[in-house]
């Protein structure tokens, strides 16, 4: 008699736990945006006391800029990687950000850049380390993912093989504004000295993006930190402390003091935290970041968007530029803690 009850108890629970199984499954494809997108424009936010409503403006219209770049990808079907691509370029392009056009100075005023991207279906990845005259950091760090054997490239090999492929190129002078001069003279007079001998002035940009597809894709783009010696390289151009994409976790970008984030492995250890302790996307970065980072002085942030949609925002830094889209309409662009 008890066989006979376990007999027919055992298909009704196997039922049930498919159903439940099944119902959850809904649940979690429906709350999953058909897209989503992620930006920042660095770590490194001039104080809430010191920033004029032009200047907030100002950067409030560059992230929107930014976002709707690479959100018009999204919505009409476009990958992952087009759209991180798109809004990236859109802010190496606007002088506010420290990448591209606008980036700071090494010790000796020069523009080294350096960018990386991934792209978490393949977790291919393409990066590019103290350039001067390649117009798109970001272009190039995709080129040596797609047409290269190799993953990282640097200086004049790396320029060279970016012409040889057609990407744009610009004359150093190109990357140099005014600001950034002034600010490089201040810190040799030294009335901006920092501990670091760098200035803390966390401009890098980035992105990360989920597509209809279900791919995840994420890229950094910098100048640096302002008076670092020629030929320093940041976490920028590195996978794995800058930038780090994997469909099966998540998509990341950083920002903030690279040497911590190098040897801190930051953007994948967000990654590995999801996938070894099943931790959501929001628990690993603030962990990260605001446990970790900050417990050694480590200032920074990072953007990050999950397999499920899911966007991370964390920063332990006075502010960080920075907003999202998403395809259920949410979307938000804020520079300080008080914003969420
Ligand atoms: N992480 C960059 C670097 O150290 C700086 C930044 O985020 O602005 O090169």
């Amino acid at each position: 008699m008890r066989y006979l009850c376990l007999l027919l108890v055992i298909p009704l629970m196997l039922q049930w736990g498919c159903e439940s199984g099944n119902a959850q499954t809904t649940a979690e494809k429906k709350a999953r945006p058909e897209y989503a997108l992620v930006i920042h424009g660095g770590a490194g936010a001039i104080k809430k006391s010191k920033m004029t409503p032009e200047l907030e403006k100002a950067y409030r219209a560059a992230l929107e800029t930014a976002l709707q770049a690479g959100e018009t990808i999204l919505k009409e079907g476009g990958a992952a990687q087009d759209a991180v691509i798109a809004a990236i370029q859109s802010m190496e392009e606007n002088p506010l950000f420290n990448s591209g056009k606008g980036a700071v100075l090494t010790n000796q005023g020069k523009a080294e850049l350096d960018a990386s991207f991934m792209d978490g279906k393949s977790r291919n990845s393409g990066a590019v380390a103290g350039v001067r005259t390649i117009k798109s950091p970001i272009a190039a760090a995709r080129l040596v993912m797609d047409s290269s054997k190799h993953v990282m490239m640097s200086g004049e090999g790396a320029e060279i093989f970016a012409k040889s492929y057609g990407l744009e190129m610009v004359e150093n002078d190109y990357f140099i504004t005014e600001k950034r001069k002034s600010q490089l003279a201040r810190i040799l007079e030294g009335q901006m000295a920092s501990q670091a001998g760098m200035k803390k002035k966390y401009g890098t940009v980035g992105c990360a993006a989920l597509d209809k597809e279900g791919n995840l894709a994420a890229g950094t783009s910098t100048g640096g930190m302002m008076n670092k010696r020629y030929g320093r390289v940041g976490d920028a151009p590195i996978i794995g402390a800058g930038t780090y994409a994997d469909n099966a976790s998540c998509a990341v970008s950083c920002t903030g003091h690279g040497e911590y984030f190098i040897r801190n492995v930051v953007a994948y250890d967000v990654a590995a935290r999801m996938s070894y302790l099943e931790e959501s996307l929001e628990k690993a970065a603030n962990y990260i970041i605001m446990d970790k980072l900050k417990a050694i002085n480590a200032s920074g942030g990072l953007i990050a968007v999950d397999k499920d949609g899911n966007i991370a925002m964390p920063f332990n830094s006075s502010g960080m530029y920075r907003g999202y889209a998403k395809s259920t309409g949410e979307r938000f662009i804020g520079i300080y803690h008080d914003e969420e």
